[in-house]
């Protein structure tokens, strides 16, 4: 089955709405296995609703329109409708009395223009709509089945999960060629899209089924894999399949599926080996902390850390030698190894992160331009007395300051998973993750 999403609305093309609508729905009906063709969003005008909907009803089985079904003289849709069928509207009577009682309930008259929406098209029919007072509008044209919805989300909603979906459902069962269609998103931080979609190779030709995509957003760069087969198992066998290849190829900058951050997958991950971190933050300001505390459960692996802005905190705080700083200046290798192993002894924590750089606009240098960013990374290493490990790490971020501190608080989470990944061996945990941690990272 195929379908086609209209959504109506001068707000929508102008852009001061975002589409939600169509993504919900796209959603919705992939899941039960209907592929949609396409999105189109249309202005407020008459002639043009007609256009698209002809043009719909003659390409899709199915044709779901949203919005301009309201009381006032911008709402055009079942005008549009009625004329894309060549027909007159016409009143349905039990319509005007529910939309009464809607108002009645809210101790009010229904105002006259209110009437217009018990209108439908001949030969079309009305879907109730429980919380509002505009009811959808079922018609048959061409090819395809068109169901009206409101524009409001809720509503919109409320009439698909309550009507809409149940007639698919049953529609789909005469079919011979049900598809239905699985997707995952395997999600990396650390490379370019195009790397990523290089490693990738052949997984992104386009007459594969299951399909890869990649998208990227706020730097995690996303392989979308896209399982269309006749059965459910089957579309999961080779879904699950795919995803196992995708995660082979991407290596460990693949930290998590579908929902997963990269704070979650940390966080995850300390539980498992029963480690905890701390954090010291100069250009984040305090971002790879927030971060982690989004998860729920982080106050079990994370115990804190300090936002040492100024050298002078750096020093009284972290205990960073202040030679260090006059002699490398604040961002500098010397110093986050220092603000690390500082944040490490003072906390008593397993690992330390730190992170120093310059976020811009202001501030740079030739030396050290803006979107210089160092990490440092510092565990304990052996039964005690132990030795302190550090690892630093430098970065040239690109972008404005806003990019270059989420990005850098990002690559300092990648950089205590890569950390942690090392140490296979020893990633069994006792169920409670705490039998002898600091070993862990040996
Ligand atoms: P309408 O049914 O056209 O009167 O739309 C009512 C309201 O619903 C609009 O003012 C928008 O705020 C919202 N709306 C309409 N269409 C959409 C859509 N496609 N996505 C998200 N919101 C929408
Ligand atoms: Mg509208």
């Amino acid at each position: 089955m195929q379908a086609i999403i209209l959504s109506i609305g001068d707000e929508l093309v102008l852009g001061q709405t975002v589409d939600t609508n169509s993504a919900w729905l796209s959603a919705r009906l992939a899941a039960l296995g209907v592929n949609t063709r396409y999105h189109q969003t249309i202005e407020d005008e008459r002639l043009a609703i007609t256009d698209a909907i002809r043009r719909a009803a003659s390409e899709a089985d199915v044709v779901i329109i949203s919005g301009g079904i309201g009381p006032t003289d911008d709402d055009l849709t079942r005008q549009a409708l009625a004329r894309a069928m060549g027909v007159e509207l016409t009143t349905d009577e039990a319509s005007v009395e529910a939309i009464r009682a809607f108002f009645r309930g809210r101790g009010k008259e229904m105002p006259q223009r209110n009437a217009v929406q018990a209108m439908h098209p001949i030969g079309s029919s009305m879907i109730e709509n429980t919380c509002g007072t505009a009811p959808g509008i079922f018609a048959r044209l061409d090819r395809a089945t068109i169901f009206v919805t409101p524009g409001v989300p809720r509503e919109m909603k409320a009439m698909v999960e309550r009507d809409i979906e149940p007639w698919i459902i049953e529609a789909s069962r005469d079919e011979t060629t049900t598809r239905v269609i699985l997707t995952t998103k395997v999600n990396t931080f650390g490379e370019g899209e195009s790397t990523v979609a290089e490693r990738l190779g052949d997984l992104m030709r386009r007459d594969r089924n299951p399909k890869v995509g990649t998208t990227v957003s706020d730097g995690i760069v996303s392989a979308r894999v896209r399982s269309e087969f006749p059965t459910i198992d089957e579309a999961q066998t080779r879904l699950d399949e795919t995803v196992a290849e995708v995660e082979a190829v991407l290596g460990p900058i693949a930290f998590g599926r579908d929902e997963q951050t990269l704070e979650e997958a940390v966080i995850a991950q300390l539980i498992d080996r029963g480690l905890r971190l701390v954090t010291a933050e100069s250009c984040t300001g305090g971002l790879i902390g927030e971060y982690l505390t989004r998860v729920p459960g982080s106050s079990e692996p994370y115990v804190g850390g300090w936002v040492t802005y100024s050298n002078a905190m750096k020093i009284e705080q972290l205990g960073v030698p202040s030679g260090l700083i006059s002699e490398h200046g604040a961002v500098s290798e010397p110093v986050v190894r220092a603000m690390a192993e500082g944040a490490l002894r003072r906390a008593g924590a397993d690992l330390a992160v730190s992170v120093s750089g310059i976020a811009g606009p202001g501030g740079g240098t030739e030396d050290k331009p803006v979107g210089t960013v160092w990490l440092g990374l510092a565990w304990h290493e052996g039964q005690p007395p132990e030795r302190i490990r550090t690892d630093t790490c430098l970065l040239q971020l690109g972008g404005h300051r806003a990019t270059i501190r989420d990005r850098a608080a990002k690559s300092s989470l990648q950089m205590v998973r890569m950390r942690l990944m090392k140490h296979p061996g020893n990633a069994k945990s006792d169920g409670h993750g705490k039998q002898n941690p600091r070993n862990d990272l040996k």
